[in-house]
């Protein structure tokens, strides 16, 4: 079964249509790419997904029971991470600790660790995952956009997180930190996890994703495996 799966998903904003039978699975070990113009529906999708808005219409199932997300806490206590293309991490807050906010959002698996065991483990966890960051105590906006997004990838994969929803984490890039972020966009696949990935590049998409959905006016325009791209060729 998809860990997430969405069924004739629909939202209504009055009388805005934002999504319109909306139907999507989300499975584990793939990178599903969402692509779609400005006021295609991405961010509502993940909105429903993250659990800020509830659908309208549809059936939204995670891990195959249904579910409607009232707030965030609820889609992360499901195991879904969300990372946001603006606010990847809190700025204000040292590295080591914006590592273990997850552990604070989430409670779990740990329970308590004193401040020296928490950045003790973030600098090996983050070692372990190939980013260094020389000073973890700096506050995270320091950090380019980059890195940030990279830490938060790297935070979902060490709680356990089942899927990891990404949004547009490429957009404000240059072309060698948007490299950096899609490698690991592909480690959190390889650890098992089922990607969202939005994105207004196809580029971008095509390099990592094996699953690609369009979404066109709130509709789904195309809903293909990379498999079936190569057959067609
Ligand atoms: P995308 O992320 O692909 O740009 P959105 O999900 O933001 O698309 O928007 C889909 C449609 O819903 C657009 O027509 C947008 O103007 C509308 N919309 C999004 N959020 C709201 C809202 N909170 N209130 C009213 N309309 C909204
Ligand atoms: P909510 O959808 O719960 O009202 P939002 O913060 O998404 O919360 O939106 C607040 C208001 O701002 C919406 O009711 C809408 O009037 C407006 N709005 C937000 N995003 C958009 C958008 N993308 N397109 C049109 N209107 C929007």
């Amino acid at each position: 079964t998809p860990v997430v799966h969405l069924e004739e998903v629909g939202k209504s904003y009055g009388n805005v249509h934002a999504l319109r039978g909306v139907s999507l699975a989300v499975r584990q070990g793939e990178i599903t790419c969402v692509l779609g113009d400005n006021g295609a529906g991405k961010s509502t999708l993940i909105k429903i997904i993250a659990g800020l808005h509830e659908h309208t219409d549809g059936v939204l199932s995670v891990n195959g029971e249904e579910r409607r997300f009232s707030s965030p806490r609820e889609s992360l206590d499901s195991g879904i991470a969300t990372v946001y293309q603006d606010l990847a991490l809190a700025p204000l807050m040292s590295v080591w600790r914006n590592f273990f906010l997850g552990n604070e959002i989430t409670k779990r698996p740990f329970g308590r660790l004193d401040d020296r065991k928490m950045k003790r483990v973030a600098d090996e966890e983050l070692t372990k995952m190939g980013i260094s960051i020389p000073n973890l105590e700096q506050p995270v906006g320091m950090l380019s956009g980059g890195q940030r997004q990279c830490i938060a990838i790297a935070r979902a994969i060490y709680f356990g997180a089942k899927v990891l929803i990404l949004d547009e984490p490429t957009a404000a890039l240059g072309v060698k930190q948007s490299g950096v972020v899609l490698k690991y966009i592909v480690k959190a696949r390889d650890a098992g996890l089922g990607v969202v990935f939005i994105t207004h590049n196809p580029h971008h998409a095509y390099l990592v994703g094996n699953h690609f959905v369009v979404l066109k006016l709130g509709r789904v325009a195309l809903d293909t495996h990379r498999a079936d791209i190569t057959l067609a060729q």
